[in-house]
Formats: C-alpha cells, sequence, structure tokens
C-alpha cells in the first residue's frame, strides 16, 4: 500500500500519517515522488482496517500494491530512478557502459583492458576477482589480489568498478574496493547474500538468475531494497531455454517489462546472454533500441588466451566499432526523441 501526499502536506501531516503506521506495528518508507512525498507502508496491511489514513491532513490518495514486491515496483515509485554514482548516472538520459574482462587475470591484463575500455567511452570497468565458475577445476579468480588491481584500474583511467560478491564473507572486501556490487545470476535468490549486501549501503547491480522469472527477480531486488540499499540496477543475461545455438537466450521483452513494472534501471549483457562474440554488436544496438538504461559485455585485449568466457568477448576493435554505434544510436534516439517506454 502508498499512500500519496498532496504537494502541500506539511511534515507534520506526514509525521502523523507514519506514526499511525508504526502504531498498527506497520513499517512506513518515505520516498520523494515527482511533487509529492509517498509513503510506503511494509507488512501486513490489514493491521490498519481501524485507522482512517484517508481522512488524515494531508493525504491525497491511497493506492494498494498488489504485487508480492513492494519498494522495487513502479506503482511505489512512479518516477524511473536514476541512480548516480560518483557523477555517472544509470538510469538517465545516455546510457552507462560497463566493460572489461570475464575475470581479472593479471595486473598488466587489467590494466591494458582498462585503457581499451576507458578510449572506447565506457564509464565502468567490470572485471571478477571471484569467479562462479561450473567447474572446481577452472580458474576460480585472484580474490583480493584482483580486487587491488580494479582499484589500480580505476586511479589511473577514472573508470568506477563493478566487480562480483559471491560470498556473505566476500562482502567486506568488495564493497571497499568496487563502485558497485555485483550479484551474479547463480546467485540471485541466495537470499542470505541479499540481505546482507543490501545492508552494505553500496550500489547493487542484480543479475537475472538462469532460470528466473521476472516477478522471481523484482521479489530479488525488494530484498536488497528492503535491507537498506534503494540503488538497484538490474541486468538482464540470457536465461535458459531449449535453444542451445546461444549459450542463453536473451530476453530483450525483458527490458520493456521492467520499465513497466519497475522504476529500477536496467542494463543488458549480450556477452553472457548469447556466448558469442558476433552476436553482441547486434543484442547491443536492440537493447539499446528497446530502451535499456546500459550495456555490460566482455572485453579482452586477446579473446584467444583469456582464462575465461574468451568466445563472448570482444577484441579492442570490435568494443571500439561497438561503441561508435551504440554513441551514434543514443544520440540519434534522444535527439529524435525516440522513447520506447511509455511510463
Ligand atoms: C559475470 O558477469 O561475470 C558473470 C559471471 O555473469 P552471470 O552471473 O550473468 O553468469
Ligand atoms: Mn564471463
Amino acid at each position: 500500500m502508498v499512500i500519496i501526499m498532496q504537494p502541500e502536506a506539511t511534515f507534520e501531516d506526514i509525521f502523523e500519517v507514519v506514526k499511525s503506521i508504526e502504531d498498527a506495528g506497520l513499517e512506513a518508507k518515505i520516498m520523494e515522488g515527482a511533487q509529492q512525498k509517498i509513503i510506503g507502508v511494509i507488512g501486513d496491511k490489514t493491521k490498519l482496517a481501524s485507522v482512517a489514513i484517508g481522512a488524515m491532513n494531508g493525504v491525497e490518495n491511497i493506492v494498494s500494491i498488489s504485487k508480492s514486491y513492494k519498494l522495487a515496483s513502479r506503482e511505489f515509485h512512479p518516477q524511473s530512478t536514476v541512480i548516480d554514482i560518483g557523477g555517472v548516472k544509470i538510469g538517465g538520459d545516455e546510457p552507462v557502459i560497463m566493460a572489461g574482462p570475464c575475470a581479472v587475470e593479471s595486473r598488466e591484463q587489467i590494466l591494458e583492458t582498462a585503457e581499451i575500455v576507458k578510449k572506447g567511452g565506457a564509464k565502468f570497468l567490470r572485471g571478477g576477482a571471484y569467479k562462479p565458475r561450473t567447474s572446481p577445476y577452472s580458474f576460480q579468480g585472484l580474490e583480493v589480489e584482483g580486487l587491488k588491481y580494479l582499484a589500480e584500474a580505476r586511479e589511473k583511467t577514472g573508470l568506477k568498478v563493478v566487480t562480483e560478491v559471491t560470498t556473505v564473507e566476500g562482502i567486506a572486501p568488495v564493497a571497499e574496493y568496487a563502485d558497485i556490487m555485483q550479484i551474479g545470476a547463480r546467485n540471485m535468490q541466495n537470499f542470505g547474500l541479499l540481505k546482507e549486501v543490501g545492508k552494505c549501503g553500496k550500489p547493487v547491480m542484480l543479475k537475472r538468475g538462469l532460470s528466473a522469472t521476472i516477478d522471481e527477480w523484482l521479489n530479488a531486488a525488494e530484498y536488497i531494497i528492503n535491507a537498506g540499499t534503494p540503488d538497484v540496477i538490474l541486468c538482464e543475461r540470457g536465461i535458459r531455454t531449449f535453444e542451445v545455438y546461444t549459450r542463453n537466450t536473451l530476453d530483450l521483452s525483458a527490458v520493456a517489462a521492467i520499465k513497466h513494472l519497475s522504476h529500477l534501471p536496467i542494463v543488458v549483457d549480450p556477452s553472457h546472454g548469447t556466448g558469442k562474440w558476433r552476436m553482441i554488436k547486434p543484442m547491443a544496438f536492440a537493447a539499446i533500441a528497446a530502451g535499456a538504461d546500459g550495456l555490460m559485455m566482455e572485453v579482452h585485449p586477446n579473446p584467444a588466451k583469456a582464462l575465461s568466457d574468451g568466445s563472448q568477448s570482444l577484441t579492442a576493435e570490435n568494443y571500439f566499432e561497438l561503441m561508435d554505434g551504440v554513441k551514434k544510436l543514443s544520440k540519434l534516439m534522444r535527439e529524435e526523441n525516440l522513447n520506447p517506454i511509455s511510463e
């Protein structure tokens, strides 16, 4: 349930509404609307049955939210969320690009890739220091050493860092070095991890689970927001289907669905979504055309030698070519007012 306050509602009016909610044993969350304050009610709303909230001073309207996720829903927060990370806005007018290798392999590799990524115009350097690998015998990541190389690359290039956290114990070290904490597809429903990462105060990028429905994905986002972090970015990275030509089936319809159902920004990862470097550019263009707020993709100075995911990594040349197209496409969309999202 959401209580929409009148634009002229006073601080006291808001205080009284919040107090009634809390006195009934429920939780109230105050959010900024376009012109007015919105108060979200979390918990069993039947407890409010005897409280005439609608009659209280300053209350304009009460909207009931039918979905199991509330804080992540657009009903609760009608305006799209823009997340500002040190001046880089995710969910704003321009798509934000996150690029880099699948894994941080060495200091030289990440520094070289960071220069490429920066030159092409990405704002974020990606790279896993903790790698969730299917086989325990595959390269598992450089862990804290890898995080330090990412931080050095940030210092040298000014890029921000997005990197994955795979365990609760990993939250503190990753939070020390990362600008965005990435929750990988395999951990999307690791609820203990979601609750803890939501407490750390850093923005979180939540990748869609391998077989997660949109409803499950938004409920996973709800765990993080409810734990204390409103800055959640969703990342569509493909889902398992019967198709085996591609590594996953990139569900671009999820962009439109999320924009309708939620106020959270969404980026698309065509590297993991397809598993094939040749398919990254067309899917990146399509994602931007569909209204994605950004892209995450894998770039490696020498994909043939990559320790993981070389086949879905772009060379520097292919990355520059893609970025050139993405910039032209998003500029055209802005200039022509081509907004695919009807809010
Ligand atoms: C990644 O982005 O490094 C990754 C492992 O992707 P996913 O969790 O989507 O498989
Ligand atoms: Mn990868």
